[in-house]
């Protein structure tokens, strides 16, 4: 009989048995083991989602790590994450995919006067604005790499000019990508939508303030499906308030679940998401998990590395 490959898995979003049988049909001696479970001393690897504070570092085998999410600010966050284990996180086109549809929708929604018609049709009223022409309509993508430069490439097909912001520069069909403070500047001064799909770092940490939200253009709208730290909540909800902005869409929020007492809730130019417009799904990913796991336990660097010093 073949030793179990005891592998440590923590997340609280998906329970431990769909990851399981996600994977054993591709590695069937796998077994996932909770960090606390005595196995989990000889696991070589952790798959995880925002494991809490010490529990890589407390695990004495590990050569790796594997995010069960395109963002690795869940596992970085931790002081004692050990810095030199090999370290992969997931790039899964459905993702990408599923952000686009859903960056779409909501521009669409705005774009499309939705929440103007569905409160007149309460009221039984029949009213006929005229739509803004979507090549007339700039949106701003901020962050092109792997979902943001597809989710820019998507926004351009459906015809708006679209812009976009990155560290290094860019070439993606139908998108002019701008870097650099002024290229962040550029986005936010000519956008009507702002779509952040930023990483979580020390340089995006409250990025959208009263001051950037000031630079963008009266009536833009806003809308993150980054990270709810890259947004100071109170900042954006006065910028509404006050009219410089006609509304956001937020599919994360800096506090998760959101506080049923947040202003965020109730707010009538607010749309609030629970963190769902693209979710990691061990149909299309288990096997990056599976061939990071053997990548790492033979010493190997795994594919879609993350660069610890950067933070993403
Ligand atoms: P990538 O690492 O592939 O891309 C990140 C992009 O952000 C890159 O283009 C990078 O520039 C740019 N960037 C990072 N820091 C800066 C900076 N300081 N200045 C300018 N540009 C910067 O990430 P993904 O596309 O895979 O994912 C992006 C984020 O989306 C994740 O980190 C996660 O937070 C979020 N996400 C949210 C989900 C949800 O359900 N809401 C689902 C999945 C992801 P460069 O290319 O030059 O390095």
């Amino acid at each position: 009989m073949v030793a179990p490959l005891y592998i440590a898995y923590h997340s609280n979003d998906d329970p431990m048995e769909y990851w399981q049988q996600g994977l054993e049909m591709l590695l069937p001696d796998i077994r996932l083991v909770a960090p606390d479970a005595p196995e989990a001393q000889k696991a070589e690897v952790i798959i995880t989602w925002d494991p809490p504070e010490g529990t890589i570092a407390g695990l004495p085998s590990l050569k790796g790590v594997i995010s069960l999410a395109q963002g690795v600010d869940h596992i970085l966050k931790d002081p004692a994450f050990p810095r030199h284990l090999k370290f992969a996180r997931l790039i899964d086109p459905y993702m990408s995919e599923a952000m686009a549809e859903w960056v779409l929708l909501s521009i669409l929604e705005k774009h499309r006067d939705s929440e103007i018609y569905r409160e007149a049709s309460t009221r039984k009223e029949w009213i006929r604005l005229r739509p803004r022409v979507a090549a007339d309509t700039c949106v701003a993508v901020m962050g092109l790499g792997a979902i943001g430069s597809h989710v820019a490439e998507k926004v351009a097909m459906m015809g708006f000019r679209t812009i976009g912001w990155a560290r290094s520069s860019k070439s993606i069909p139908g998108v002019t990508a701008h870097t650099g403070d002024e290229g962040f500047s550029t986005c936010l001064e000519e956008a009507d939508f702002v779509v952040s799909i930023l990483p979580l770092t020390e340089e995006t940490r409250d990025l959208f303030n009263a001051q950037t939200f000031a630079k963008m253009k009266n009536g833009a709208f806003f809308i993150n499906s980054g990270r709810g730290l890259q947004v100071v909540e109170d900042d954006l909800i006065k910028a509404i308030d006050k009219g410089h902005l006609s509304g956001a869409t937020l599919d994360v929020t800096r506090i998760e679940p959101l506080p049923k007492e947040s202003p965020l809730w109730e707010h009538p130019h607010i749309c609030i998401w629970p963190h769902v417009s693209a979710q990691t799904n061990a149909d299309t990913a288990a096997h990056q998990v599976a061939d990071a796991i053997l990548a790492i336990r033979s010493g190997k660097d795994p594919e879609n590395v993350v660069n610890v010093d950067r933070g993403y």
